[in-house]
């Protein structure tokens, strides 16, 4: 019989097209704006290392298991939605509004520890809703925590960008449809906004909320980050709670055969 999951596996090949496309625009754009020799060496690599990866995932359908297909469809999309709102910004904001900078080399592998340990956290929430020891919402909540962070790319390559493009309202709304089309899974796309309000919670707390249309800059109180974390876990919690619900669906299915 065929289930969603066999359907979306057949659409995997057609992700990975959408997603070279997102990156080929960013990485020309990227060369366009940084024509020294250093840095087209290095998104050379980039470009190739990330092609490795794009051939490695089409072996993926027809080797690994749902949870790990599952997991790899929504963190491409994700990260696809992420660089395209990147992009975006990068291309609308007038260069006196981009002020977006990396934060210290030294911050950073703490910060990527914190997010991950919130992230995977997150996972192991939802996953406790199940009842069952479930890999793809604990390695989902872990890599979209963190991976939301992607839009800092720019400033890496010394690309003047806006502040944080993808903490968005705009992003949070165009990622969570494109997951619930694409997989049909309502658990999956309560997880996106689970890990987009934990990160931010997890953030110093002044967004572009309607990046990359407008670029006007929301502060918040300490008050509103905790409130956001704590939204995020019930939001992971009720996440596990309709995954359980798919899997006894899914179960009755079976058994009805
Ligand atoms: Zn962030």
């Amino acid at each position: 019989m065929a289930t969603p999951l066999n359907v979306y596996n057949d659409d995997l090949k057609g992700l990975i097209c959408l997603v070279s496309i997102t990156w080929g625009a960013l990485f020309y754009s990227l060369w366009e704006l940084t024509p020294s020799w250093g840095g087209i060496g290095l998104l050379l690599i980039s470009r190739n290392l990330f092609l490795q990866v794009l051939l490695h995932l089409s072996l993926v359908p027809a080797l690994a298991p749902d949870w790990l297909k599952e997991t790899t469809m929504l963190v491409l999309i994700f990260c696809s939605i992420d660089i395209a709102i990147t992009w975006l910004g990068v291309i609308l904001v007038p260069p006196t509004e981009a002020q977006g900078v990396l934060r210290p080399i030294s911050a950073i592998p703490l910060k990527v520890l914190l997010l991950l340990m919130l992230g995977l956290s997150l996972g192991a929430s939802a996953s406790i809703a199940t009842r069952q020891f479930n890999p793809s919402l604990i390695v989902s909540g872990g890599a979209l925590t963190l991976l939301l962070d992607l839009d800092h790319i720019p400033s890496m390559f010394n690309i003047p960008q806006p502040i944080r493009p993808a903490h968005s309202i705009i992003f949070l709304i165009a990622v969570s449809a494109l997951v619930y089309l694409t997989t049909r899974r309502a658990s999956l796309t309560v997880l996106t906004c689970s890990a987009f309000f934990a990160h931010l919670g997890s953030d110093k707390a002044f967004f572009p909320l309607l990046s990359p249309f407008i670029f006007d800059i929301t502060e918040f109180g300490p008050e509103v980050s905790y409130s956001l974390i704590l939204v995020a876990f019930v939001l992971a919690y009720v996440a596990g709670l309709l995954k359980r619900r798919q899997n006894n669906l899914k179960a009755d299915v079976v058994e009805s055969h």
